[in-house]
Formats: structure tokens, sequence, C-alpha cells
């Protein structure tokens, strides 16, 4: 399936997330855009949410999700300071405003086959969480 296609269907997801609950929509806390959805969120080392600091030893709170249709990835992957063994990032940008909302995992190769292939790893503070 090309890109554009993939991303469609990613979209109807969550079209259709918001047709049925959308209180269960993330939003990007700056501009309300819908980014994702609670119902995947998934747990990543044994837990939905991590707390990490990069190199420049900014802290970040981040919560795991399965798919983020809203989000587009940006870069190129590397695997570079990565926060989880064996996955490789990219940058997580709200497609809407262009916020930089966290990052986009995939397991590399060499990662066990158990893991999950790829998630989503976005910043707590910067998500607007209907409850
Ligand atoms: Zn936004």
């Amino acid at each position: 399936m090309p890109d554009s296609a993939m991303a469609n269907e990613l979209h109807k997801v969550l079209d259709s997330v918001s047709a049925v609950e959308p209180s269960e929509l993330i939003r990007c806390s700056l501009c309300q855009h819908p980014v994702s959805a609670a119902q995947f969120r998934i747990r990543i080392n044994g837990d939905y949410q991590h707390r990490f600091s990069n190199p420049s030893q900014q802290v970040f709170d981040v919560v795991c999700l399965q798919m983020a249709p809203g989000v587009a990835i940006r870069g190129e992957a590397t695997s570079e300071h990565t926060w989880f063994q064996g996955f490789t990032w990219q940058f997580g940008h709200c497609e809407q405003c262009g916020e930089h909302l966290g990052w986009y995992y995939q397991g590399s190769s060499t990662a066990p086959s158990t893991t999950t292939p790829s998630f989503f790893a976005l910043i707590s503070a910067r998500l607007k969480e209907a409850r």
C-alpha cells in the first residue's frame, strides 16, 4: 500500500473513533487537532507511560500509542540515543500545526521478534486528553 493510501486508512480509523466516542480522542494541545485516541495506548516494556531525559537533560513524560494517524513522521530513522533498546526513532510532528509532539519508534531487525514492531511515544504535556 502506498504511504498516502495508508495515511488515508489511518485517518478513517481516527474518524470512526471520533464518531463513536469523541471523548476518547487525544489532541494536539496547541491546535486541538486529533492525533490519536485513548484506545491506542499500549504497554512498551511493561508500561503505558515513561519518563526519559535527552542528552541535554530535558525531561519528557511520554505516553506510548500503537498508532497516531494525526502525527506526521519526519526525519531519518536513527538509533542514536534511543530510549527504547532495539528501536530506531524519528520525529513526530502534529500534521496540522507542525508542533513537535514526540517520536515514532520502529523495531530494528535485531530486536526480538516478539516485540511490538512500531509505536509512537508522545509527550504528555503537549497532548490534550479528554476525560
Ligand atoms: Zn497541532
